[in-house]
């Protein structure tokens, strides 16, 4: 009985302990995060299911940040669209995506190409890379307009631009025909803000 009161008592001095000493560990921990630097590269070959490989590596990359789930979604979903435009819009490589109607995805040739990822952090800004040497873009204004897309024949909405402009702070598209793409992102991230939610 005495022993187990004691315990009761040790584990709410501990509790205790541990609540006050919440707000400076949420200090500590928020400089950390702020003054992390890491960068990586990683080249990978232009087919469809190397999307899920760069949707998974920048999850990784930012993981050590504490981000939000919404941070965390919008980060992999404007990488995977403009690693899906390397693919199959830099390189022609249709392989493992669907025409427009069908169900089935296609099963055609897949061409030589590379993708290169680039993700470096910089005092809480994530830049991001993704560059192919495809066929480039002849006219990259028409081309970041919403629904605008030069493959109708397949499921495309033509909003992938769209989506890389509104999940990330900055988007900046550098291409010269026949030489390939260079799709430039920036995303501020919010390094441990949820921790002044009160919900
Ligand atoms: P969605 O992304 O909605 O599936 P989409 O890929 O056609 O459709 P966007 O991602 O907005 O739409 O791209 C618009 C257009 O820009 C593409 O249809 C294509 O013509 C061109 N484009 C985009 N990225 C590249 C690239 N890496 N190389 C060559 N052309 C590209
Ligand atoms: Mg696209």
């Amino acid at each position: 009985m005495i022993t187990g009161q004691l315990l009761e008592k040790n584990v709410k001095t501990d509790a205790e302990e541990g609540l006050r000493k919440l707000p400076e560990m949420g200090k500590r921990l928020r400089k950390v995060w702020e003054e992390m630097e890491n960068e990586m590269e990683m080249i990978f070959d232009a087919v469809s299911y190397n999307e899920s490989l760069a949707r998974t590596a920048v999850a990784a990359f930012i993981t050590p940040l504490n981000p939000t789930l919404d941070e965390m979604a919008d980060v992999k979903t404007a990488v995977s669209e403009a690693v899906t435009n390397a693919i199959i819009h830099g390189y022609g490589n249709v392989q493992g995506y669907c025409r427009h109607g069908e169900t089935l995805p296609c099963h055609e040739e897949i061409l030589p190409g590379k993708v290169t990822l680039r993700c470096r952090l910089e005092k809480g800004i994530l830049y991001v890379d993704v560059s192919d040497q495809g066929k480039g873009i002849d006219d990259i204004d028409r081309a970041m307009e919403p629904f605008y897309t030069s493959k109708p024949e397949l499921e495309r909405s033509g909003m992938g631009f769209a989506l890389m402009e509104a999940f990330m702070d900055h988007l900046e598209v550098e291409s010269n025909p026949g030489e390939g793409t260079c799709v430039h992102m920036k995303k501020k991230m919010y390094t441990g803000s949820w921790m002044d939610r009160e919900d």
